[in-house]
């Protein structure tokens, strides 16, 4: 058993598929653990995407992860993490493969619906940064 961090984004709460993204986990058996909507700061998206700080759209990413509510979810079972990974698609839509999430409903490489764990390593930075143990079941 694997646990993951999972965040529909600003985009995918605006068009309306926090429920498709959830089905689309628990169809390949996958279970939420727990599951929260907030609204991050500014600095709060800073803080999650640290490990990207050095990169050039880091700045865009930040702003566009605070600019209205996420839904955040630890998302549980046999190879979780890259299962979610798959289900996802490709950060760019455009190399998204068909039928995956971001292919279905990704704009562009930034506003990309969905995002994953993509480690271990990530899996435990970023579940704790939205959950306390005894809010994960
Ligand atoms: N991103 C971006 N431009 C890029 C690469 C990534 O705006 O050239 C954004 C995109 O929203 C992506 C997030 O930054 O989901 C984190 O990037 P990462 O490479 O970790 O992609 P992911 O793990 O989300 O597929
Ligand atoms: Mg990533």
């Amino acid at each position: 058993m694997e646990r993951t961090l999972s965040i529909v984004k600003p985009d995918g709460v605006k068009k309306n598929v926090i429920g498709e993204v959830i089905s689309r986990f628990e169809k390949k058996g996958l279970r939420i653990s727990a599951l929260k909507m907030l609204h991050l700061s500014k600095d709060e998206a800073r803080g999650f995407y640290i490990v990207h700080k050095e990169r050039p759209f880091y700045d865009s990413l930040t702003g566009f992860m605070s600019e209205g509510p996420i839904v955040v979810m630890v998302v549980s079972g046999d190879g979780a993490i890259s299962k979610v990974r798959e289900i996802m698609g490709a950060t760019n839509p455009k190399e998204a493969a068909p039928g995956t999430i971001r292919a279905d409903f990704a704009s562009d490489i930034e506003h990309n619906i969905v995002h994953g764990s993509d480690s271990v390593k990530s899996a435990e930075y970023e579940i704790p940064f939205f959950f306390s143990s005894i809010e994960i079941v």
